[in-house]
């Protein structure tokens, strides 16, 4: 029994150093579905946006293309 505490032991640590280690491998930089430019963001914004992520300028001409659609 407790041969057997030991080991769910050692499963569960690695287990948490195979997410700490996935952790560091995944640095917060994606790139632009639009155009493939890297950009950095945490991963909180990643998931938030549901790993639809676009640059600066592309969600600049986004909102460009709204404001125009509205408009015409
Ligand atoms: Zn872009």
């Amino acid at each position: 029994m407790c041969r057997s505490f030991f080991y769910e032991r050692m499963k569960l640590e690695n287990l948490v150093k195979l997410l700490i280690r996935e952790e560091i491998l995944m640095t917060p930089i994606f790139k632009c579905l639009i155009c493939r430019k890297d950009i950095e963001r945490s991963k909180k914004t990643f998931w938030k946006k549901k790993g639809h992520l676009l640059c600066s300028t592309c969600l600049d001409n986004i909102e460009k293309n709204k404001i125009e659609n509205v408009f015409l």
